[in-house]
């Protein structure tokens, strides 16, 4: 986005300040649609946990985009952004079956990834159609914490365990209708995924009434300039043509799925924040700003790399700085970064900061969340208010002493 309109949009809705170009979403979620538009059953499930602000998730719907949840209450946020039901589906983990049961109620799509609750869905829904999470055991993902598709991982049902699965449905006449995977996070390794895809498919064969293969998502984006990405032209390519190859084994047309959640916003996204303070000691210069791993975790949490501009002197002589925030503990959002010269109240931008961003932010050291703004062909809207003290008080009780 042009540093003059992100300027303006300070000027007007204050600092710190996340702004979302909505026009970048429909552009990636076309992309990926072109990317495998040779599959004739596609269906893209946006990963909502990425980023569950209402109007994001229209700009999605408008598009013909699913979603894809982790809880009960991001599929009743699909349900108020207005996702008909059919176009949502739920794919916990580790979660009770009271949750289940209210997802059964609503009518989502419900993706199973333990034998336990598996039991549980045949006993209380015998001759049920379900679909299973299988964990491929393939290590991949740009960080520990994000991959989840190894065989030390939570996720899933492991690939060696079919027999199990068959003998618990015969029991219940529960039928396996789809089989989903979902591997991790930042993968750009084309055949690392084809590897899995392949391991899916076997397990696809294994039972005959499947309808739909999900491959989940993690689909890398660049994050800096010569930044691997995946590239999903090419993948479109192969496994499309694999996965066509496949329905024709099968005898059936299977419904392709994919879950991607980065790939669909987080390059839409920007977070704007104000430098409060350049200090300069005998090592380094910090650019301290007014927001921190409350509002943008990833750095401390991930060693994600979030790309830093001056939006204020984009122009002036690039000189290194360490950008950090104004939490009580160490929240770097970039050290060593070359940036345009810094001055005190100059806005800097952190990009990228449309996925996982403000979905994690939090109120830690008794802060404010940033309002959340969205421009859409050329428009501006605020789609989230900044939070107030209100807001710090809502939920505490406070109790004679
Ligand atoms: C988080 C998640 C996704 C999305 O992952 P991205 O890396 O953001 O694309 C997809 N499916 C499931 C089940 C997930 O938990």
């Amino acid at each position: 986005m042009q540093n003059q309109l992100l300027l303006s949009l300070v000027e007007k809705y204050g600092c710190p300040l996340y702004v979302y170009d909505a026009n970048k979403i429909e552009a990636q979620y076309n992309r990926m649609i072109n990317a495998f538009s040779s599959v004739k059953n596609l269906k893209i499930n946006y990963a909502v946990k990425a980023n569950t602000n209402l109007n994001i998730l229209k700009i999605l719907r408008n598009l013909g985009s699913g979603t894809d949840c982790v809880s009960i209450q991001e599929v009743k946020l699909c349900i108020k952004a207005g996702f008909n039901i059919k176009d949502i589906s739920y794919t916990p983990s580790g979660v009770s079956f009271e949750e289940i049961n209210e997802a059964i109620s609503l009518g989502v799509k419900i993706t199973l990834d333990n034998f336990s609750i598996l039991e549980k869905f045949g006993e209380k829904y015998p001759n049920t159609p379900v679909s299973l999470r299988i964990n491929p055991h393939v290590m991949a993902g740009g960080n520990h914490k994000i991959s989840t598709g190894h065989i030390d991982s939570k996720f899933g049902i492991s690939i060696y365990q079919i027999d199990e699965i068959k003998n618990v449905i015969s029991k219940y006449g529960t039928t396996i209708n789809g089989i989903h995977m979902h591997t991790g996070s930042d993968i750009y390794n084309i055949d690392a995924f084809l590897k899995a895809t392949e391991i899916l498919l076997n397990v696809a064969k294994e039972f005959n009434t499947i309808e739909f293969v999900d491959f989940g998502s993690g689909f890398k984006v660049p994050y800096k300039s010569g930044d691997n990405e995946t590239n999903i032209e090419e993948m479109g390519l192969k496994l499309s043509h694999r996965f066509k190859e496949f329905c024709k084994e099968y005898g059936k047309d299977l419904t392709l799925i994919f879950e991607p959640g980065k790939f669909l916003v987080s390059e839409s996204g920007n977070l704007l924040v104000k430098v409060n303070v350049v200090k300069t000691t005998p090592n380094i210069v910090f650019a301290g700003v007014d927001s921190g791993l409350n509002h943008l975790i990833r750095p401390m949490m991930y060693d994600a790399y979030h790309h830093i501009t001056n939006v204020s002197n984009p122009d002036g002589d690039k000189k290194y700085y360490s950008v950090v925030g104004y939490i009580c503990e160490t929240d770097t959002f970039g050290a060593d970064r070359k940036i345009g010269e810094i001055t005190e109240g100059d806005i800097l931008c952190l990009h990228n900061a449309g996925a996982y961003s403000f979905s994690m932010s939090s109120n830690y050291n008794s802060r404010y969340r940033p309002a959340e703004v969205m421009v859409y062909n050329g428009k501006d809207y605020l789609i989230r208010e900044r939070e107030t003290f209100e807001d710090l008080l809502r939920n505490q009780v406070e109790i004679n002493l």
